[in-house]
């Protein structure tokens, strides 16, 4: 059966039969532990203006920080010794040389207490190749950057400001990333307008050809005061947390031992549907350990919950490999894939 059609079949599935045989694959292929990543907002700082994001650069209703280095460097002193081996440094696009040495020197002091034990995530968007090695080869060891839809036509919509070559420049620097050795991370929105289960398919067939070692995608939550707030009444609910979960299915039966996280985002859609995102396939928590004094400045979307981990943790408390940073199993096994899809 050709491979698009055989996905369609099973988003056409009922969602428990789904997540029964997404379950049944990860525990023959990878094993049931819950992998740990603290997350740090850093800074809610982005010279991008995505129309769905409730930090774009054309917010100007809420307060810019940057978190100082020593705060950000002993919080993730602390996660490491409470047994989070992996830290997620997270922040919008910026590409000025003080951020760039700002992150570089979080990099060598984590490294330097971890003595090189703690892995570190980063998540700072699009930045040129050379950037992306100075932070590999100061010991950066994963990166996560969303392509957010794998449609171009949809992908323009949503960055209507980067023109048709907006996709292509997002695509190309998960190549890089891949070509300098990161374990990369990608994910979508899902639920977003105009989007259907072709586009979902599409999705999880880029994840294949692009050779993702982790997926990270939630549902899109409509957040007041961006440009894509206007096709709020379209927003269906219940179909957004149907292809939501189909998605961790999908993903862990097509993608196989890669990490998938269950995010934050599903809490907004329904309370409880984060650790329900486990039962699907998810084998991945990052729990937000940004400082209550930031943390309400970087509401990426309405309604981010503070710690709506604290459950997932407690529920899934036999499960969680403390101490373990959690590598991707299939990390170095993908040649590196340079073609088109
Ligand atoms: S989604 Fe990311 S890149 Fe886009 S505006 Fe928000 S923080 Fe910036």
């Amino acid at each position: 059966m050709e491979e698009k059609e055989y996905l369609r079949e099973l988003f056409s599935l009922p969602r428990y039969a789904l997540a029964s045989r997404a379950i049944d694959l990860l525990e023959r292929s990878i094993g049931s532990q819950i992998y740990l990543r603290g997350i740090i907002e850093v800074s809610n700082i982005c010279v991008k203006n995505c129309s769905y994001c409730g930090i774009r650069r054309d917010r100007k209703d809420i307060y810019r920080y940057l978190i100082p280095k020593q705060v950000v460097l002993s919080l993730s002193k602390r996660l490491f010794k409470s047994g989070y081996h992996s830290v997620v440094l997270q922040a919008g696009d910026r590409r000025d040389d003080y951020f760039i040495e700002y992150i570089n020197e979080l990099i060598l002091g984590i490294k330097r207490f971890s003595r090189r034990q703690m892995r570190i995530v980063l998540s700072l968007g699009e930045q040129d190749r050379d950037v992306y090695k100075l932070w590999r080869d100061s010991g950066a060891d994963r990166y996560l950057l969303r392509i957010e839809t794998s449609n171009p036509s949809l992908y323009s919509f949503l960055h209507p400001e980067e023109g048709g070559s907006g996709f292509e420049k997002r695509r190309a620097c998960l190549l890089t990333l891949r070509e300098l050795g990161y374990q990369v991370g990608t994910g979508v929105m899902i639920g977003l307008p105009g989007q259907d289960i072709d586009c979902l398919v599409e999705d999880v067939l880029f994840f294949k050809h692009i050779g993702a070692h982790m997926i990270g995608m939630g549902p899109y939550i409509p957040t007041e005061g961006t440009p894509l707030y206007r096709y709020v009444d379209e927003y269906d609910k219940e179909q957004v947390i149907d292809w939501s979960l189909k998605m961790v299915a999908v993903c862990r039966l097509v993608l196989g031992d890669v990490n998938i996280a269950s995010t934050t985002a599903l809490d907004i859609l329904e309370p409880g549907l984060r650790l329900e995102g486990f039962r699907y396939g998810a084998n991945v928590l990052m729990p937000d350990f940004t400082p209550k004094e930031w943390i309400k400045d970087y509401e990426i979307y309405d309604g981010k919950p503070e710690s709506s981990a604290d459950y997932c943790l407690k529920s899934l408390k036999d499960r969680i490999a403390w101490n373990d940073p959690g590598d991707p199993k299939p990390y170095g096994s993908y040649s590196f894939i340079s073609g088109d899809q």
